[in-house]
């Protein structure tokens, strides 16, 4: 990935906080070379992106590998773009967390656990509207 497809990852992802209503917050991006995040940025193997988000003080990190070789299904753009909804929708997560003093631990883990794969599959579905949105293209086009 040259200077140039990085500055405009660095573009997509200020527009996609700008019209996902993140403007205010601080999201630092760092891109990596390579077709995995390294190790210490990703709980399991051969995971292209990541993020970790403080609502309270609306800051976010998200890492990004910028190879896809053995991922063509998935671009950098449509990884960012993923991350940035995640980071969206965390704040769905703040009403579960504070009830994690009031409920068994079990109760807790299994609702946070389908809460997690329901975040999941939606943002699954939201990243090529979204995209396509902010690009002007969709993956049919290409
Ligand atoms: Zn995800």
């Amino acid at each position: 990935m040259n200077q140039r497809q990085r500055e405009a990852l660095l573009r997509l992802k200020e527009k996609a906080q700008d019209r996902l209503g993140l403007g205010g917050w601080r999201i630092d991006l760092r891109l990596h070379d390579g077709d995995e995040l390294p190790r210490e940025k990703a709980a399991a193997r051969d995971i292209l992106g990541n993020y970790l988000a403080n609502w309270p003080i609306r800051y976010a990190n998200v890492d990004v590998a910028i190879e896809t070789e053995g991922h063509e299904d998935q671009t950098p753009e449509e990884v960012l773009v993923h991350e940035v909804v995640h980071i969206l929708l965390h704040g769905t997560r703040d009403a579960l967390e504070r009830l994690r003093s009031e409920v068994a631990p079990q109760v807790y883990e299994t609702v946070m656990e389908l809460h997690q794969d329901r975040e999941e599959l939606a943002v699954r579905r939201l990243v090529p509207l979204i995209l396509e949105a902010l690009t002007g293209e969709g993956k049919s086009d290409r």
